[in-house]
């Protein structure tokens, strides 16, 4: 009797959930590149050093999806990111677009058309695939200068990124795009001093667009983090005062991603991909702390866009030992500028490192050699990756490209050993087709606990929240 009621009484707040629109605030967040094992490999790793578990992990709603595109089993961050905003599945690398040609409405243009305040934020470029897919359409996500002017051009409330990225060549930088931006009278602030001090004046400002007081193209990863740098929380909390004050009454959308997760998985650095996870996770808390003060009106749904790297969890024994990874004190990225300045010194003369000063600046950096034992075969393996660098007729500047960055190739590879002796194994540095997660809480979450692919999410917001579609 007591489990009749119970199924009643889901029943009804489902019903009342898909009758009559409750939800007013959304906070759609997106781990890019973010698959189950980043996630599970994330909470490994925060249980054995002594952190808790990632909170969206312990939603009420956890299920999975699929993520194929229209023309791939594998699908890019563009084709992805269309299908979350907008419920269709396109080709890899166009954004916004079906394979017919139409443009593909999305969740901003719907909640901006029933009167709701929209946001995008994201820790890498603000016009780069995942953002561009929820305000632009166009054939190619690298077709940067139009999806910029297409941004500014939108009725986007609050936009927020690194900076805009351009295409070389093009004669536009950056600063020409926060021009034409400013010109449009969106109000811009730069770096989390000036976002911390934005207030009710400028709240009451049109258009907001914040960006990294720095030249870069996304914010620094969170392992490599220095004291003023901007942070993915930055934008996320200067998005959700801004989104509050201008339309706390009416509501709004506001999509977050986690940008550099994916960057992390393809440079195979899992302790730099876990922190990622992390760092999106405390941006995940500010909305819990927003769900706290209106819980019956705020929806709260994360989910990625692919995995990325093909990340296993054991690599080939019946073991892990997650503790190892925090060893790592930087990005493969950042180890790279590390390993440059100690072996190639800028304006002194070139002197060969003894493989005995190598393995001593990773026992130092990363915990090889030094707490993490290396064991023969793996040892065989960089010696060799050292003696083709160094060794006689070596090429000193044997490097690995991935996506986003280029590494001196013994530093990638004693990364991804060291990640094979915490118990983590890369496959690649692209895409899987592997499902992602699905984490949602708040205001009618139940309603996804029966979404199986990447095109109901998107839908399924605007009915809860009511959407001019
Ligand atoms: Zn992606």
């Amino acid at each position: 009797m007591k489990r009749i009621c119970q199924l009643l009484l889901l029943s009804l707040l489902v019903a009342g959930c898909a009758s009559k629109p409750q939800v007013k605030y959304v906070f759609y967040f997106i781990g890019d590149g973010m698959g189950v094992n980043e996630v599970i490999g994330t909470n490994l790793y925060n249980q054995a050093n002594g952190l808790e578990p990632v909170n969206f992990t312990q939603f009420p709603v956890v299920n999975f999806i699929t993520t194929v595109s229209a023309n791939s089993l594998v699908t890019d961050s563009s084709a992805a990111g269309t299908a979350l905003a907008t419920g269709v599945k396109i080709n890899n690398s166009v954004v916004g677009v079906d394979p017919d040609g139409n443009p593909t409405p999305n969740l901003t243009e719907w909640a901006h058309a029933a009167g709701y305040g929209t946001g995008v934020a994201t820790s890498v470029g603000v016009n780069h695939a995942t953002p561009a897919s929820f305000v632009a359409h166009t054939s190619s996500r690298n077709g940067y200068e139009e999806i910029s002017l297409q941004m500014i051009d939108s009725p986007v409330d609050f936009m927020a990124g690194a900076t805009f990225l351009t295409n070389r060549g093009s004669g536009h930088d950056a600063a020409y795009f926060e021009h034409k931006a400013d010109s449009a009278g969106i109000a811009i602030f730069k770096g989390p001093g000036a976002m911390g001090k934005m207030d009710e004046i400028d709240f009451l400002k049109p258009r907001i667009l914040c960006l990294s007081a720095k030249a870069e193209d996304s914010i620094p990863y969170a392992i490599d983090r220095k004291e003023d740098d901007t942070q993915l929380a930055d934008f996320t909390d200067a998005g959700i005062r801004y989104l509050e004050s201008r339309f706390g009454k009416k509501g709004f959308f506001f999509m977050i991603e986690g940008g550099k997760i994916d960057y992390a998985g393809h440079g195979n650095d899992a302790a730099t991909c876990f922190q990622e996870v992390n760092d999106m996770a405390v941006s995940v808390d500010l909305a819990l702390a927003f769900l706290a003060r209106y819980p019956k009106e705020t929806l709260i749904v994360i989910t990625a866009d692919h995995e990325t790297g093909g990340l296993m969890l054991g690599s080939g024994r019946y073991e892990m030992h997650p503790d190892r990874l925090a060893r790592q004190h930087a990005s493969v990225d950042a180890l790279t500028d590390q390993f440059r300045a100690k072996f190639f010194p800028e304006g002194q003369p070139f002197k060969t490192p003894t493989w005995d000063a190598v393995k001593a600046f990773f026992a130092e950096e990363t915990g090889m050699w030094g707490d993490v034992e290396v064991s023969e075969r793996v040892e065989k393996e960089l010696k060799g990756i050292y003696d083709q660098t160094f060794g006689k007729g070596g090429d000193r500047n044997l490097s690995e490209s991935n996506l986003y960055s280029v590494n001196f190739q013994i530093v990638a590879d004693v990364v991804r050993a060291l990640d094979r002796a915490a118990g983590y194994q890369w496959s690649f540095g692209s895409h899987s087709g592997s499902p992602v997660g699905l984490y949602v809480t708040g205001a009618c979450a139940e309603e996804f606990g029966t979404v199986k692919d990447n095109t109901e999410i998107a839908p399924l917001i605007a009915k809860l929240a009511g959407y001019t579609k």
